[in-house]
């Protein structure tokens, strides 16, 4: 269901203070020890690291667009083992994709973070040093990004009900990735409450009227 304006616009007065980050970033304490400049950093590449987690294979290209500087470059061409040790060559990148979507589920416990920045860190650590000079900090930044999520884990959310994508949360009760999904999925939840309570209402109707009949029947005999 598409929201008319009028609903849209009375919403999003609400809603847009609870999205816009430079709201959140400034006036919520940070949890960790973190400058705000540094936090607003971290931030950003959190968010690199969720677009990261829903790259399509044929993605790359446009990703690096978007978010360059985050990863080295030359991670997108380099080949890691087989997963589960079968034979043959799998892209590095698709395999720290599933690693980290898996540590992303569960909140981002500690020994999985910590599996997570060492793991394949050899191929990493290759790619890093043989990317070009522009591209320094580049595996570092990647790393930070995961640890803020360690430190800030409420902001790592399921993916988004609307649209399914994995996003970073502003504030704890934040469901949607943006204000669109927010408004067309709460639409959504609405319409199938109201169905849910209409259902419920017409079984009690149901019930009794199919009591009163049975005494009716009781009383006439
Ligand atoms: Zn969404």
């Amino acid at each position: 269901m598409v929201p008319n304006a009028c609903q849209y616009y009375q919403l999003t007065g609400v809603v847009v203070p609870c999205y816009n980050p430079t709201v959140y970033e400034k006036n919520a304490m940070p949890r960790n020890a973190l400058s705000w400049k540094e936090q607003a950093k971290r931030l950003k590449d959190a968010r690199a690291l969720a677009a990261f987690l829903d790259l399509q294979p044929d993605g790359g290209i446009k990703f690096r667009k978007e978010y360059s500087g985050f990863l080295p470059l030359l991670m997108w061409q380099v080949d890691g083992p087989m997963p589960n040790g079968e034979l043959g060559r799998y892209p590095l990148w698709l395999q720290m994709q599933s690693q980290l979507r898996k540590v992303w589920r569960k909140g981002f416990p500690e020994k999985d973070v910590l599996d997570l920045i060492s793991a394949n860190s050899t191929l990493l650590d290759f790619a890093a040093e043989n990317s070009p000079v522009s591209e320094s900090g580049s595996l570092d930044r990647y790393r930070k990004a995961i640890l803020f999520l360690y430190g800030d884990s409420w902001r790592a959310k399921d993916p988004c009900p609307e649209c399914g994508r994995h996003f970073i949360a502003n504030h704890s009760q934040q469901q949607c990735c943006s204000v669109p999904c927010s408004v067309e999925w709460r639409q959504q939840y609405k319409a199938k409450r109201h169905e849910q309570v209409k259902e419920e209402l017409n079984a009690r109707r149901r019930q009794e009227y199919a009591a009163k009949k049975k005494n009716k029947k009781k009383t006439t005999r």
